[in-house]
This record gives C-alpha cells, structure tokens and sequence, in this order.
C-alpha cells in the first residue's frame, strides 16, 4: 500500500503549558512494497512518526493515508480499526505483550480479533510460527518459559498473524545479541520478500540495518524531514549526515558495505572526503 504524510503536524499536550511539538510540516511519499529504514537522533520524531501510522496518535494538522484509508484529526476510532488490521506494529521488547496461556493461543488472538474463525487463525499463526523459526513441539507451552530470543519471535509472529500489508517496526530487535539481531532482521526480510503487497517502516540506530535491508531511508532532525532517499545516496551526504549528529565514520563503512555488497558502479563514483 501507498503511504503519504501530507502537512503533518503533531503537538503533544497541545493547549498546555507542557506543549511539545513532536512533528511539523511533514510530507513523505512511499511507494507500495517499499522498506524503508527511520533514522535520526533521539528525540527527532521518529516514534511519534510511525505512531501515526496505525492510529495510535492522530496528526493534530494534515493527514496521512494508508492506501485508500485516512488518518487525521478526526479519525473515528471504527475507521482505525480497519487501518490497525493493515498497519501491523512491533515496538522494542513485544514480548511483553504476551499474555495468553498457550504459544499458539497468544498469537491466534490477533486474527480472531479481527474477524478470523478458529480454523484459519490456528493455519495462518501456525504458518507464522513457522516463518519466524518456532517450532511445533513449543505450541502447547506458555509463552513465559520460553527464552528472551524465543519470546521475541512468538510476539512478532503474533502481529504477522493479522497478514498486515504494513509491518511498523520501532527497534524490533532492542536487547537482543549480535545473533538474535541478525536472525530477527533476516526473518522480516524474508516475511517482507515474501509478497510484492508488503511494505516494511523499520525505526533504528543501527546504520549498519539501515543499509543492509532498506531500499529507501528517511533521516529525520528535530520532528522534520531532513534528507531522503536510498541508502546510497543518504550516506553519501556524510557532511549533512555529520551536522545531523549521524556520525561520519560510520556513514564511510556504510558506503563501504553497499559498495561490496551491490558492486555496482554508481556508487563507485561516490565521492566523499575525510575531514
Ligand atoms: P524519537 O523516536 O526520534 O526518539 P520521539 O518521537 O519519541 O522521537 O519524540 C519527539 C519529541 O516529542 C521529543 O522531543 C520528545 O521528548 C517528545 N515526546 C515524545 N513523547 C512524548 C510524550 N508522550 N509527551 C510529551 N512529549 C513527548
């Protein structure tokens, strides 16, 4: 699905003495079937951001569309429900949002909750238990004696049960090991891979994720959109990248990698100097 910010405005406590703008005078455009990576420092708007995207926040100005749906000011709470059955979120540490006896039960819970029988949440959580690497023999169990990494693959496998279009992800992999990490991130990839209708939003600070599996990178500053586009161009603006507080070795490692990676000429031409 197509996602648009238009104009969009958020002011948290808005009409107190505590008002904070979050996010002002944004526009974005993202193509269906895009995954795209947020970066930017603490603080620059990017929760806020993608909280807009399932309903969760409402744009105090402008609008955002998900597909044909849209979300502002005055959005009634039916109409988000639809949107949440396509917008799909999962926030640092989703394992405490288990809750239910059984493995299996707790990620039936979502699709039943949204209008599936019994007999095709149990296939659909099945196959998604299966996707992100948790095996039958674990279904019957409660999801509490389970380890951390395993926690964290029955809670994303909860929210990939809805079959949302969109997949927001705000640090999924936050806690994890080096090895956790890297398995999570292949697991969504392969679950994004695996339909031309499914979008990928991933929040991160980890430069490295950003280029490794996005085709299009948001760089946000202070609630405002700061730079645009794929990966290769962004961290070639390493100056920019540099006034954003985004470190500059990093940003030449990064090039690095896509370079390997794609060998593709364009970016040799890439040019950038040390300071
Ligand atoms: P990021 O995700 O990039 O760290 P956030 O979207 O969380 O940024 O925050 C953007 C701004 O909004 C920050 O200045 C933050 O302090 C403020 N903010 C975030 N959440 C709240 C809240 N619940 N109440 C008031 N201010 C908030």
């Amino acid at each position: 699905m197509q996602i648009t910010a238009t104009d969009v405005a958020y002011t948290y406590m808005k009409d107190t003495p505590f008002e904070k703008k979050a996010l002002h005078n944004f526009n974005i455009r993202l193509k269906n079937h895009t995954y795209t990576a947020i970066i930017g420092q603490t603080g620059s708007g990017k929760s806020t951001f993608v909280q807009l995207l399932n309903g969760l926040l409402k744009p105090t100005e402008g609008e955002v569309t998900i597909g044909d749906w849209k979300i502002y000011k005055d959005t009634k709470e039916k109409e988000l429900y639809f949107i949440r059955k396509r917008v799909g979120m999962v926030f640092q540490f989703p394992e405490h949002q288990l809750f239910d006896e059984t493995v299996l039960k707790d990620v039936m819970y979502g699709p039943i909750n949204f209008g599936k029988s019994k007999k095709e949440a149990e296939e659909i959580s099945k196959e998604m238990l299966t996707l992100v690497g948790i095996e039958p023999d674990l279904y019957e169990r409660s999801p509490f004696e389970l380890s951390g990494g395993q926690m964290r693959r029955v809670a994303i496998a909860g929210v990939l049960a809805i079959e949302p279009s969109v997949l927001i992800l705000d640090e999924p992999t936050a806690g994890l090991d080096p090895q956790g990490h890297e398995g999570i991130m292949n697991i969504l990839f392969q679950w994004y891979k695996g339909s031309d209708e499914r979008s990928i939003i991933l929040v991160t600070h980890q430069m490295e994720d950003a280029s490794r599996y996005a085709e299009h990178i948001i760089v946000m500053d202070k609630g405002e959109l700061a730079m645009e586009g794929t990966p290769e161009e962004v961290f070639a603006q390493q100056k920019e990248l540099e006034a954003l507080g985004l470190g500059i070795p990093e940003t030449v490692k990064l090039l690095k990698l896509l370079k390997e990676k794609s060998g593709d000429k364009k970016i040799n031409t890439v040019k950038f100097t040390l300071g």
